[in-house]
């Protein structure tokens, strides 16, 4: 008996008596048949309000690394909780949590606390504008860096606004952003060496940083082909522009120095969220110090009442010392976990003659749904994915994975986390087999 929803429908009905659209982030209304209510969570196991229980690989977006609701964590907030929440002020917890990422991170020469990623993001943008006096942000197209008007430039055009291939689009995804965003922006294509330089030559002298996910996590997930981090890395040197990696799904994900260590790149600044916070509201942006020269000077503004809160800061110094004490090992059994996952899935959808192509390094996924006729192979671009994903038959298998107990992203994203065992992996697949065959019904 597949899984049903009554008490999150009738939820979701309330909540849009007083909540915009019921929902509190846009992703979430794509969740069918309902967006869930949820009760409670246990390490990669999550409850909703109708009592189902779910193996979670959606992990709150990815920020769970250490799964839901680890008891160290809770005793960390609790005991920092009882001492205060907020003081707008320093406290000893942020250098430990500064130094703490100076151990972990090379050239993490500075730190700067935000609460999301979103924020560190235009953090980094105008500092790296400030740094270079320059306008530019050369970006990727398919890469998000978070919700705000300078995030989304060319984050997910539809095929008919995508431009020509030398030009691609600096089209923005919502309305109602500054028009002039658009041309604060370069946009060009993911894994593409030799455009990358013709990009960057077009506006050479123009462009104050290039920003980029080190692994297109939040499309189709792809690795970088080899040479382009490399590449990025020689341009900025080349040019004076700042190399800014986007780490928010990667940091720490990818082991303790993140995916910059596993490329072996170092980047001007880095971006980090979800995971430094493990599912409480913190982020940081870490770099060498001459890029911090104009936040030191106070030339470029950097603020926010809730920085470095010392409830955010407790979780954080937490998560970080999971990180320091697992040390370099703990993406080995990520990778293990969740290319076992892939292999189940991928064996699955033979045997059901569905077109499902999990892609990825295994501590996060994508399962790519090709469109029929659609050529076989890994999906190595954005383009390339948009034409061969199948998103509604995705959103139609996700479903039946939902009704079954196992929880991915509505975008076919898949998130590991350390709380995930090879029996819940062997569980998960048995109840994906049911899913499978009522989807393929
Ligand atoms: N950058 C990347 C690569 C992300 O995946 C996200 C969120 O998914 C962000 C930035 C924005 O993070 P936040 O939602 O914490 O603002």
């Amino acid at each position: 008996m597949s899984y049903t929803f009554p008490r999150s429908a009738e939820l979701y009905a309330r909540a849009q008596k007083s909540i915009a659209g019921g929902i509190n982030s846009g992703i979430r209304k794509l969740e069918v048949p309902v967006p869930l209510y949820f009760d409670h969570g246990q390490g990669c196991r999550l409850w909703d309000v109708d009592g189902n229980e779910y193996i979670d690989f959606q992990t709150g977006q990815g920020a769970l690394l250490y799964g839901h609701a680890p008891a160290g964590m809770a005793e960390a907030l609790s005991v920092q909780a009882r001492k205060g929440t907020h003081w707008a002020a320093q406290s000893e917890l942020e250098i430990d949590v500064a130094e703490r990422l100076q151990r972990l991170i090379p050239g993490a020469e500075r730190v700067r606390f935000n609460n999301s990623a979103t924020e560190v993001v235009l953090a980094a943008f105008r500092l790296a504008r400030a740094h270079t006096g320059r306008q530019l942000i050369l970006k990727f197209e398919g890469h998000y860096h978070g919700w705000a008007d300078e995030g989304l430039v060319g984050f997910a055009p539809p095929p008919d606004q995508w431009g020509t291939e030398e030009e691609p689009t600096r089209l923005h995804p919502s309305q109602g952003v500054i028009s002039e965003v658009l041309e604060q922006f370069v946009v060009a294509r993911w894994n593409d060496v030799e455009h990358l330089r013709q990009r960057v030559d077009q506006y050479r002298g123009q462009i104050a940083a290039i920003v980029f996910e080190p692994v297109l996590c939040n499309t189709g997930c792809m690795e970088p082909v080899p040479g382009l981090l490399s590449t990025i890395r020689e341009l900025c040197d080349r040019d004076g522009m700042l190399m800014i990696a986007d780490e928010t799904i990667t940091g720490f994900r990818f082991g303790p120095g993140g995916a910059q260590t596993h490329y072996g790149v170092v980047p001007d600044l880095t971006i980090l969220g979800k995971a430094i916070g493990g599912g409480v509201p913190f982020a940081a942006l870490v770099g060498k110090e001459a890029s911090f020269a104009k936040f030191l000077s106070g030339a470029a503004v950097h603020a926010g009442t809730l920085n470095a809160n010392p409830l955010c800061l407790a979780a954080a110094k937490w998560c970080l010392d999971q990180i320091l004490e697992l040390g370099s090992d703990h993406p080995k059994t990520l990778i293990s976990l969740g290319q076992k996952t892939m292999q189940g899935l991928r064996a699955l959808a033979d045997e059901y003659g569905i077109p499902l192509r999990p892609q990825g390094p295994g501590l996060v996924f994508h399962a790519t749904m090709l469109k029929p006729g659609a050529a076989e192979g890994p999906v190595t671009s954005y383009r390339d994915y948009v034409l061969r994903h199948d998103a509604p038959r995705w959103a139609h298998l996700r479903r039946c994975l939902l009704e079954e107990g196992v929880r991915a992203i509505e975008r076919g994203l898949w998130f590991l986390s350390l709380a995930h065992t090879e029996a819940d992996v062997d569980e998960a697949l048995v109840r994906a087999r049911r899913a499978f065959a009522r989807h393929a019904e």
